[in-house]
């Protein structure tokens, strides 16, 4: 069961589209949006603050489709959902439907639109540093995480002192887990992370050798993929007691997609692992 709040038609001229007369002499688009949003506790309530303001929603889309020019509603409809599921943590998920009365066809219409589901997405990564101040890496890496517009730092694990993995000759480690939700596709997601190590000074010598700061993505919601950029999830998680013991402590519960074990089991089944070891 859930609960939606509707908005029909809400009405901006604006200047988005392909051809410079429309970006020139702009047209009308409608907005709709069916926003699912928790209500149990406003209805109970009877308190603005449990619920979402929905003349803020329509002011903040007024104000943001004025302030764009994008050639595609398409574009529009993403940078529309993806503000709003930034501004309002309530809104669990969100269908935006746009309409161009006016669209320039040169034929008879009514309109044409597009319509979109988003929703924000849960993400693990694990973050990790052996180079420096070690605990300064990761917690830069974090402020700089939260500070990203398309995410938010959920949760961040105690980090903890590892030793290097993989057999080239290096310092401890110090490595800890973060829970975000973000707007991001994973592959966008990942370019932000190398940005991230970027700031750090992070250079890519050695596979496996030392590093200010590394950043992987461990899950992202449920998602299973293997691309050549891109294995979610990680492809290690079963074999690293480093990543498990800091994810049990903020995802304890979280399954994992292919394997079908909780964090808490993949650890305790790493843990003995590495006793007979
Ligand atoms: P490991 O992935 O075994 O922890 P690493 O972190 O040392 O090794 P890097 O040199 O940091 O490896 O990354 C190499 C490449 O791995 C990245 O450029 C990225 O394209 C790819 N990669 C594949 N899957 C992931 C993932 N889930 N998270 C981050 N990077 C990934
Ligand atoms: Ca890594
Ligand atoms: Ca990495």
């Amino acid at each position: 069961m859930a609960d939606y709040i509707r908005i029909r038609d809400l009405e901006v001229y604006a200047n988005h589209g392909v051809f410079e007369e429309e970006n020139r002499l702009g047209q009308k688009f409608l907005f709709s949006f069916e926003l699912e949003v928790d209500m149990k506790r406003a209805g109970i309530t009877d308190d603005l603050s449990d619920s979402v303001h929905y003349g803020e929603i329509c002011r903040k889309v007024y104000d943001f489709t004025r302030a764009h020019t994008y050639h595609l509603l398409e574009k529009l409809a993403e940078s529309v959902s993806r503000m709003l599921l930034m501004e309002f943590p309530e809104i669990r998920s969100l269908k935006t439907e746009i309409k161009k009365p006016w669209a320039p066809v040169g034929l008879p219409l009514n309109t044409v639109s597009v319509e979109i589901t988003r929703n924000r997405h849960l993400v693990y990564l694990s973050i990790g540093s052996n180079i420096g101040d070690k605990r300064a890496y990761l917690d830069q890496a974090v402020t700089e995480l939260d500070e990203h517009p398309m995410i938010f730092v959920k949760k961040v694990s105690d980090y903890f002192v590892t030793k290097p993995y993989g057999g080239v000759e290096q310092d401890d480690f110090l490595n800890g887990c973060v829970e975000l939700e973000t707007v991001l596709e994973p592959e966008e997601l990942l370019h932000a992370l190398h940005e991230i190590e970027g700031h750090a000074g992070r250079t890519r010598e050695i596979h496996w050798g030392p590093r200010t700061l590394d950043l992987d993505i461990l899950f992202y919601d449920d998602r299973i993929m293997d691309t050549e950029n891109l294995t979610i999830p990680h492809k290690e998680i079963p074999l690293r007691d480093f990543v498990l013991t800091p994810l049990a402590e903020i995802a304890p519960d979280f399954v994992h997609p292919v394997l079908k074990k909780t964090i808490i089991q993949l650890r305790d089944k790493c843990r003995r692992k590495s006793e007979v070891w």
